[in-house]
């Protein structure tokens, strides 16, 4: 198992207030490239435009994997998947990696240096099953169906609620679902982007759960009709976050603010062929939008390819912390050209449908590998971040080369993760939840008579996916 050893640092970046309060915004399933900033055609995000014009802002930002579980896991533990184990374990049916207690979590580290912790989540790979409330005061925790969620807005109530009553710095880690299928926004949002588009009538979009639009894309028209209504949760979340920063200058803590905001993994729209999420780790499930307000430098366009375990050594910095035991690298000495040792690479790992995979890309090309057939496709990065072509014939073994030495680099080896046993999905209400995300397949479990908090356990259960 892994342990870390956190040391007293020396180099908390200077441009920052000593122990600010720490909000990490979190939009589940929010592709980088539908915001304004980063090049998207519709203004599905003005605010949050603005706050990272106004701050920092990183393009080339990769969560460390395609989907909610490992992709929080080292969010909060500054973990890679391979390390933090949580994810789905490979070749085993239901059976889920669960946080074990010696990793020591962000949460954890800040709550060391005198911060009072809370978070506010509400997707079910955040069930406290999973463990990923280690260290948090607060844990508040609601799971979601594709038509039940709590609102973004309800969350940061919960969040200012926590935090207007805790003593010491504060960090508050929110995470909104909104973006999230069915894409079915509140009103006045419904319809923002949406109207008038003639495909309106042709699909219920509550059918895209249904694994066949997941391989055979609709029509074209139909298609952008799903990105439009994707785009209006956006802008839900957008006046959100405004009113997220409205309330924290309100109370007079924004000046002494840092604000995180990021996604856990993208949402593909047949890019490669697929829709949704969980089954590959190509760039539209990968990269992520990384914007740092309030408080910080004003640094604008970062353009170093960055991943959130270096955003987690980041945030221990911030603390004064160091992070010596732990992957990443000080996003602050990124942004700012002092860093020694960035590779300029990130690394995604774990696949919640299919063959178990792992991927790394840098500033020019990403290579993503299979275990089962043990073999890769390497994918060009455009200037605009994305991946649509494949690396040219010329290119492909010095490219392959580097790429498979990065991975190397990073994990160890090119075996997939097996790990341990943690969480199997025993309960009634998590399983139908996570069935109605499209997560999971097979038969329903037998009643239950109680809808009890998940419980871990050791052994596969009988409610195996068909992924
Ligand atoms: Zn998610």
């Amino acid at each position: 198992m892994f342990w870390f050893i956190l040391f007293a640092c020396t180099s908390q970046p200077h441009t920052l207030p000593a122990k600010p309060d720490i909000v990490v915004v979190v939009i589940d399933t929010t592709r980088a490239d539908h915001l304004g900033v980063y090049g998207h055609v519709r203004p599905t995000s003005p605010f949050m435009d603005e706050l990272a014009r106004k701050g920092t802002w990183f393009p080339r930002a990769y969560s460390s994997s395609g989907w909610t579980l490992p992709s929080m896991a080292s969010l909060l533990s500054g973990l890679y998947p391979h390390q933090h184990l949580v994810g789905r374990l490979a070749f085993r049916g239901s059976e889920f990696g669960k946080l074990d207690s010696g990793v020591v979590t962000l949460a954890e580290a800040l709550k060391g240096e005198g911060y009072g912790t809370g978070a506010v989540v509400n997707n079910t790979f955040m069930a406290p099953a999973f463990s990923l409330n280690q260290g948090f005061d607060l844990y508040s925790y609601n799971g979601a169906t594709n038509t039940e969620h709590r609102t973004a807005m309800e969350t940061i109530q919960t969040g200012l609620d926590w935090l207007d009553n805790s003593a010491g710095p504060g960090f508050l880690f929110l995470h909104f679902m909104e973006p999230h299928l069915n894409y079915k926004a509140s009103k006045p949002y419904l319809g923002t982007f949406s109207d008038g588009n003639p495909a309106a009538s042709d699909i219920e979009l509550e059918a895209l759960v249904g694994k066949s639009h997941r391989k055979t894309p609709p029509s074209v028209a139909v298609q952008e009709y799903v990105r439009q209504r994707y785009d209006e949760e956006i802008l839900v979340v957008d006046d959100a976050v405004a009113h997220l920063v409205g309330q924290l200058k309100a109370r007079g803590r924004w000046k002494n603010t840092v604000l995180v905001i990021t996604s856990d993994h993208g949402e593909e729209f047949w890019d490669h062929g697929g829709f949704e999420h969980g089954h590959t780790l190509m760039g539209e499930l990968t990269r992520v939008p990384l914007i740092l307000a309030g408080a910080v430098p004003n640094l604008g366009r970062v353009d170093a390819v960055v991943e959130h375990v270096d955003l987690v050594a980041g945030l221990l910095a911030v603390a004064g912390l160091g992070h010596a035991e732990l992957p990443g690298t000080d996003l602050w000495s990124i942004a700012d050209g002092t860093a020694q040792a960035h590779d300029n690479t990130a690394l995604s790992e774990n696949i919640l449908y299919g063959p178990p995979k792992v991927s790394i890309v840098d500033a020019h090309a990403r290579l993503e590998f299979s275990f089962e057939s043990n073999s890769g496709s390497l994918w060009a990065v455009d200037a605009d971040g994305t991946e649509r072509r494949r690396v040219s014939p010329a290119e492909r073994n010095a490219t392959g080369k580097r790429l498979s030495e990065a991975i190397k680099a990073k994990r160890g080896s090119m075996l997939p993760i097996e790990g341990v046993g943690g969480v199997t999905i025993s309960d009634r209400e998590m399983f139908n939840q996570l069935q109605s995300l499209g997560y999971i397949d097979g038969p329903d479990l037998s009643p239950s008579p109680t809808t009890a908090a998940p419980q871990a356990a050791s052994s596969p259960t009988a409610a195996a996916p068909t992924p």
